[in-house]
């Protein structure tokens, strides 16, 4: 038995046999039927029936534009035609890569004797000579497939679909497995609409901190908003002040570090950012990390009467607000000219309890935030693919060089959502249970990185080997689900 073929959520999938090879049972036991688009299906929708010969050249021409059609909306597409013509292979290769899709090609390359066999047994046979044909035109296209420009050639088998961040994962994992490398996660709370409502918020939050503890994520972070951001919700859903939540859970937790990612820093007067961090320290025992973003929820600030700067000097506040607050939790009372913002005397005491309190700038902007934090950060937290990733560390690497500062002075975390499960079964469950109506399941999987246990082991593997030291998880299931206590598999896979 072949392995489990992997295919990503959003991909064509050519299916490539004689007649009677098994393609259109393997598709309809793998597929949902309107993943699937098959000729003979057509020609009884254009034509009399399966069988119409006379329907091919419409059968084919309805089945080119639901393909198109498809594709263009990245659904899942399963081609179920003989295969063997090769414009039409070199067709549908095209296609995909126009529409920024990948392509797969799945052999069945049953027993010519099997093939005749079956063919046989039906009720309405394909001619011996043309079968013959098939069987002589499959063996030729076989040979021509690995040179075809697919980004995989299978031989039917058990297949698993992915989300496309999970393709690659199977192997990082085997890697992590063989060779471990180590990581450290936290966890974001990113959302409060949870049973219980708003009296139960404050016990649930605690015992959201305390199994992540438990669970051994190093680090725990609200974001700093004052509504729910439309990438999560709608803004009437509950959202609470950041620094008086990491207070409260200062008091709830043991060891976790706290954090916002991140601050937004027209929000506060900087001095009194300052203050809060420096008070969240003492009062966490030396726990406090201190997040600073420019922000870009223009709409929120403005509601609640906040100018909202330009950009170019939200850096610069970003800037004076990283300065301000170092010479406040350091010693005396120093005097701080800003570009934005000016402290004629910096003090604050009690001085904070960590030497030296970790600042983490959010952003991946490559020419201001990234130099910002080069030029400041103890951590930076990006996004994106782990490619992606490894860029921006790049440019990263080059300001500190620029800079003259060492890059691995900077930790590197990235901020991720994910869904989480044990098995295959369980993830496909957890996805139907949360999706809305209007999403897919697929899409709703990729949009939420739900995988297996083994599939974020990877795909945090494939991170690590980007350069990635601390990975964020936001968890839409936080209230509800079990995911904190899963995923501490992961980070034991890593620890
Ligand atoms: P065509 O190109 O003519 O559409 P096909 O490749 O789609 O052929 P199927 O219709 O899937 O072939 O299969 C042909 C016959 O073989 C069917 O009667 C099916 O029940 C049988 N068959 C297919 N796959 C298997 C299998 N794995 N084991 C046993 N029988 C199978
Ligand atoms: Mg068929």
């Amino acid at each position: 038995m072949s392995q489990t073929i992997r295919l990503p959520s959003q991909c064509l999938v050519v299916l490539i046999g004689p007649s009677g090879s098994g393609k259109t049972t393997w598709a309809d036991a793998n597929f949902r039927a309107n993943q699937v688009v098959s000729s003979d299906r057509l020609r009884a929708a254009v034509g009399v029936s399966e069988f119409d010969q006379r329907a091919s050249a419409d059968a084919f021409a309805v089945l080119d534009e639901i393909v198109a059609r498809r594709l263009k909306r990245k659904l899942l597409t399963v081609v179920d035609t003989l295969g063997i013509n090769d414009d039409t292979r070199a067709g549908f290769v095209e296609l995909a890569r126009r529409n920024d899709l990948p392509v797969y090609a799945i052999t069945f390359d049953t027993d010519a004797k099997v093939c005749r066999e079956r063919n046989k047994q039906r009720a309405r046979p394909v001619p011996a000579k043309v079968l013959t044909s098939q069987l002589a035109s499959f063996e030729r296209v076989q040979a021509s497939l690995p040179e075809e420009g697919f980004d995989g050639v299978f031989e039917a088998g058990t297949i698993e679909i992915v989300t496309p961040a999970h393709l690659s994962a199977k192997d990082a994992a085997d890697r992590q497995r063989e060779n471990p490398m180590s990581l450290d996660f936290g966890l974001v709370v990113s959302h409060f609409d949870w049973p219980g409502g708003t009296e139960e918020l404050a016990k649930r939050l605690a015992d959201v901190a305390q199994r992540a503890e438990r669970a051994g994520f190093t680090s725990l972070w609200v974001m700093d908003h004052f509504r729910q951001i439309p990438q999560i919700g709608r803004e009437w859903e509950p959202m609470l002040e950041s620094y008086t939540t990491l207070a409260y859970l200062a008091g709830r937790t043991e060891k976790i570090r706290l954090g916002a990612l991140v601050t937004g820093i027209g929000y506060r007067n900087p001095a009194h950012l300052g203050k809060i961090i420096g008070t969240l320290d003492v009062l966490s025992g030396g726990r406090a990390m201190c997040g600073l973003g420019i922000g870009w929820f223009e709409k929120e600030a403005t509601a609640y009467g906040w100018d909202w700067l330009p950009t170019s000097q939200r850096y610069d506040l970003l800037e004076d607000s990283v300065q301000i607050m170092r010479a406040l939790w350091g010693k005396g009372a120093p005097a701080y000219q800003g570009k934005v913002h000016s402290v004629p005397e910096a003090l604050s005491y009690p001085r904070p309890i960590q030497e030296h309190i970790p600042i983490l700038i959010g952003g991946g902007g490559e020419k201001k935030t990234l130099r910002l934090a080069a030029k400041h950060a103890d951590w930076c937290n990006l996004m994106g693919d782990p490619e992606t990733v490894k860029h921006k560390l790049g440019v990263l690497a080059d300001h500190c060089r620029d800079l003259d500062r060492d890059p691995t002075e900077i930790r590197a975390s990235i901020l991720t959502n994910l869904l989480i499960a044990a098995d295959r079964a369980a993830v496909d469950q957890l996805v139907e249970q949360r999706r809305p109506e209007s999403r897919s399941a697929h899409d709703f999987a990729r949009e939420h990185n739900a995988g297996t246990v083994d599939d974020h082991i990877g795909r945090f593997r494939e991170y690590a080997e980007a350069g990635v030291e601390t990975v964020i998880v936001g968890m839409p299931d936080l209230g509800t689900g079990v995911g904190v206590e899963v995923f501490g598999e992961v980070i034991n896979a890593f620890s």
